[in-house]
């Protein structure tokens, strides 16, 4: 199953194409910008069901490890908190390159660490048509679960798309990523039906408004 994103937190983006498995990942930070982001993975159960709604563990898979994690939290804890400090880094390294600035040597030297870990322990497989990650059972870790994410970010920021990357423009602080895929390179809003509208509004009122005002005053 695809898993978009939006700030409703259900429901799909209509207008834009389902992104990048990395960019879904480090949107899983809504509000950015703001002072408090709003953390959408506030647990190892939340991650978990994230991990499987985004095709990267079977139900089964799911099921059984959230068993384990009760049973023994510190790994559970462990897991969740590298999967929240790759999200940060993914964020890092992509926020350099929106900037068109060098990251920061740690950031690079920390996320290649990840890279070159048991990269072998994550596959792909053919389910139902399409083309999916597959973690052997045998195999569930910290890295083979996360390593799609890290592939994913890689693959993004060295790719021919690694200039089309964007934050959303929105005021109140989204935040959020996304790659502009549209013709004319010239996407602000993460989201049309979101962000997008709410521009879109503000500019009709502020529009309405200074039309008042000129009217009122001749
Ligand atoms: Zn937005």
């Amino acid at each position: 199953m695809k898993a978009a994103s939006s700030h409703g937190s259900t429901s799909t983006r209509a207008d834009s194409p389902v992104d990048d498995l990395a960019i879904r990942f480090v949107n899983t930070a809504a509000w950015r910008l703001r002072s408090e982001i709003e953390e959408r993975l506030p647990s190892p159960a939340e991650l978990l069901m994230w991990l499987q709604s985004n095709g990267l563990l079977s139900k089964d898979q799911r099921t059984s490890l959230q068993r384990v994690w009760k049973q023994n939290e510190d790994v559970a804890r462990s897991l969740y908190g590298s999967a929240i400090a790759l999200r940060e880094l993914i964020y890092n390294l992509l926020s350099a390159r929106i900037d068109d600035r060098a990251p920061a040597e740690a950031d690079v030297a920390a996320f290649n660490n990840f890279l070159s870990s048991h990269v072998h322990s994550a596959g792909i497989a053919w389910r139902a048509g399409e083309y999916g990650w597959e973690v052997p059972s045998s195999q569930v870790s910290r890295t083979s679960l996360l390593m799609p994410i890290a592939l994913s970010a890689a693959e993004l920021l060295t790719g021919v798309r690694a200039s089309r990357i964007r934050q959303c423009q929105d005021d109140r602080g989204c935040g959020w990523l996304f790659v502009d895929e549209s013709r004319a390179q010239n996407r602000r809003w993460c989201s049309m039906g979101d962000c997008g509208n709410r521009a879109k509004a503000q500019r009709h009122y502020q529009r309405a408004k200074r039309q008042r005002m000129a009217s009122e005053n001749s």
